[in-house]
């Protein structure tokens, strides 16, 4: 149920309505939107009667929801929702891109890269300190060392830094140095990493999992929300399908589907998603001309000898190339970089 106060209704009134949600056995969440704010009703067993929330003072109306999320859907909010990190917004117009290597390797390594996309105009540096790989034997990232890496570049560059947190022991010293936290694909359902994310303080990258529907991803985004963390960008990163000549699909369609059921931003990962350099540009130049937020990129300047991903990650020259043709992409669709 959503709670939806009379525009100009004061602070106090939505803490009154808050108490009197809790004092009836709910969880009461208000989420304050650019000319109103409402009050998502949670941890609800079985339905609701709108009229009980009504008489309330200074509430307009009570809207069941349909759908299993409340914090994330459409109807909680007027409009999308724009997560601003470090002063600089992604959502509702503005479009960010995330660029940098898949994994910090080298103060060497990652300077270069952060130098490079930078001056290309990437607005935040990307780079996994800590790796969920497919085989055990695989590079698993430099861990805290990566992370001193990150923050270190962050200083000499001005670009905040987005980073992959795995599970639930690390997260909080991954905040400690992150701007935004990454949660892999894999992860996308590790309900206790989802859980602590919500009371994290720093915004959530959440990617979809590779065989997750968009009901899924919007659920594990509900999980973070409802811990009180309502900073929340969505990643389509590619599915898994019987096509073999990308890694993953990319499904584009995700971008319409999530805007149609929720106020998160959501941004686009060619790079997992086609698993192929060749295709990256193409794919990034498809999603924001299909709606996408902004992009999340796999730069090297090394890619034949990168710890990971090096086949997918385009050179420093080819990020450049590919950012002019996505400044006039966005300019034909209405989004400012
Ligand atoms: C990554 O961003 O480097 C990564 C591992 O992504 P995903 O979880 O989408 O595979
Ligand atoms: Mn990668």
């Amino acid at each position: 149920m959503l709670i939806v106060m009379e525009d100009g209704a004061s602070e106090e009134d939505v803490a009154r309505v808050v108490a009197q949600i809790e004092a009836m056995g709910y969880r009461a969440h208000p989420i304050a939107g650019t000319t109103r704010t409402t009050v998502a009703v949670t941890a609800v067993q079985g339905p609701l009667n709108p009229a009980d929330f009504e008489g309330l003072a200074r509430v307009k109306e009570a809207i069941p929801v349909s759908q299993p999320w409340t914090l994330v859907s459409r109807e909680a909010r007027v409009g999308p929702t724009q997560v601003t990190v470090a002063g600089r917004a992604l959502g509702a117009g503005r479009l960010a891109i995330i660029a940098g290597p898949c994994a910090v390797e080298s103060h060497e390594q990652t300077a270069a890269i952060a130098r490079a996309v930078k001056a290309a105009g990437a607005h935040f540096l990307r780079g996994g300190a800590y790796k969920p790989r497919t085989s055990p034997y695989s590079f698993q990232g430099l861990g805290e060392e990566g992370l001193k890496i990150l923050a270190r570049v962050r200083e000499e560059t001005g670009l905040p830094v987005v980073t992959e947190a795995m599970d639930t022991e690390t997260l909080d010293m991954v905040a400690d140095y992150a701007d935004v936290i990454q949660i892999g694909t894999r992860s996308m359902q590790n309900f206790p990493l989802l859980r602590k994310a919500g009371r994290c303080r720093r915004p959530i990258l959440l990617k979809r999992g590779m065989s997750a529907t968009i009901e899924e991803l919007l659920m594990s985004a509900e999980y973070i929300a409802a811990g009180g963390n309502q900073q929340i960008i969505l990643c389509e990163r590619g599915i898994r399908t019987f096509a073999a000549h990308t890694r993953c699909t990319l499904d584009l369609s995700a971008i319409p589907a999530v805007k149609a059921r929720s106020h998160l931003p959501i941004i686009v990962d060619p790079s997992h998603g086609t698993g192929r350099r060749d295709m990256v540009r193409f794919l990034s130049r498809a999603a924001i001309a299909a709606g996408a937020d902004g992009l999340l990129v796999e730069v090297h300047n090394d890619p034949d000898h990168a710890l990971s991903d090096g086949a997918q990650s385009l050179l420093p020259d080819q990020f450049a190339g590919m950012m002019d043709e996505i400044r006039a992409i966005a300019r034909v669709v209405g989004m400012t970089l």
